[in-house]
């Protein structure tokens, strides 16, 4: 069988790979010059620092096959995500952990008086926050809510937190203890050669193609049995309903010799500050040494035509206008729609990886039993 895969990125790499390896001939087609999506690491070339060039992407997952199947194409370093945030002029941990309470209320607290202190401030009465800002002021109270959340996420979203679902929050934990590893996933850690070369490996087999610079037309269809499509859900429709709500990212690019802020990731929760971030590349492989900098400054803007797509919105307009392209999709034959921007969802590296294993063993499985193949199998 002949498929179509648009878009190189994690999603297409890894269908690809199952698809070829059961025999199947795989043509990828992309229309930016290099692999791998947003995830791309390129090194710079005057200080050698690998660069995470869409923003930072740390491995992170408690899915121990997804674990060993990026580990049999790279081999990764350990890496724990440690952010900071400078919050009206001082530094902080996060995720908000006892450290960051006891220095924000100047305390000495231990991990049950810190717990009860919070508890006393958290607005109790929201039984079930549906709202970011309910979730914030349900499990920090208000003034950790004000002084870390609410600025940056204004900036990051771009919306008044009351109107994002409480979702977003909830991918960040609060801990009573000096625990500072941002997240809480049994794995992690960073591929040593920087994400493109992991993609390569998992593309690295004589049954897949790849076609850079090479944006999908719909006439290339005809001559495949099946495609994949990992591009914008919108965009295949050619935005007949209107355009999907993204988040795009601009991104200040410094250089500095020695140590700039002595970490890779250091937040802004302060709204005056219009960056939500700065990034220091070199920190992300800590096992280099490097005397230059690559840091980059993160601006969080509306996601016009010709922007790359980042963060979906999914605010109440973006669900209506999705269940339509949905529908859509559903009764488009021949095509399964795949990974962030082809199911508008917000995924981690691991759910991508994870979801690309299920697809391609679902579509092996409909092929099998003759069955049609599903637009989505989520
Ligand atoms: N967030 C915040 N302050 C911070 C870090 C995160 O308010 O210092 C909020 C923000 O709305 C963000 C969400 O928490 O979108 C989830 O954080 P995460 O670090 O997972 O952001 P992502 O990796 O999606 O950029």
């Amino acid at each position: 069988m002949n498929v179509l895969m648009v878009g190189a990125g994690f999603s297409s790499a890894v269908i690809g790979r199952e698809l070829a390896e059961a025999g199947h001939a795989v043509t990828i087609v992309e229309q930016r010059d290099h692999i791998a999506g947003n995830c791309h690491t390129e090194r710079d070339p005057d200080t050698g620092v690998m660069v995470h060039v869409y923003g930072p992407h740390i491995f992170h997952t408690d899915d121990r096959e997804v674990w060993e199947y990026v580990q049999r194409f790279s081999t990764f370093k350990p890496y724990e995500n440690r952010v900071k945030s400078t919050v009206g002029g001082s530094v902080y941990s996060l995720p908000i952990n006892l450290h960051t309470i006891n220095q924000f209320f100047g305390k000495t607290l231990r991990p049950e008086e810190a717990r009860a202190f919070i508890e006393a401030q958290a607005a109790t009465h929201i039984d079930d926050p549906q709202t970011f800002e309910e979730q914030g002021l349900r499990f920090v109270g208000p003034e950790l809510y004000q002084a870390f959340f609410h600025g940056y996420t204004t900036k990051q979203w771009g919306c008044h937190p009351s109107a994002l679902p409480a979702s977003i929050l909830k991918r960040l934990p609060v801990r009573f203890n000096y625990n500072d590893n941002y997240f809480f996933h049994r794995f992690q850690g960073m591929p040593e050669h920087g994400y493109t070369a992991l993609v390569e490996g998992i593309l690295d087999h004589p049954g897949i193609r790849v076609h850079l610079e090479t944006p999908f037309e719909a006439a290339m269809a005809r001559d495949y049995d099946h495609v994949f499509y990992s591009g914008p859900l919108d965009g295949y429709f050619d935005y007949s309903e209107g355009r999907l709500g993204y988040r795009t990212l601009d991104f200040e690019r410094f250089t500095h010799h020695g140590d700039y802020q002595g970490c890779a990731v250091m937040n802004y929760g302060d709204e005056s500050v219009p960056y939500t971030r700065i990034t220091e590349h070199k920190h992300f492989s800590p096992w280099e040494q490097h005397d230059g900098s690559v840091c980059y400054k993160e601006y969080s803007r509306a996601c016009g035509p010709d922007d790359i797509p980042y963060y979906p919105i999914r605010l109440v307009d973006e669900k209506a206008m999705l269940a339509r392209y949905v529908e859509k999709a559903e009764s488009t034959a021949g095509v399964t729609f795949v990974g962030r921007l082809g199911t508008y969802r917000y995924l981690d590296m691991d759910v991508t990886i994870r979801e690309a294993l299920d697809v391609a063993r679902g579509f092996l499985e409909h092929r099998r039993d003759g069955e049609p193949v599903p637009a989505f199998f989520k």
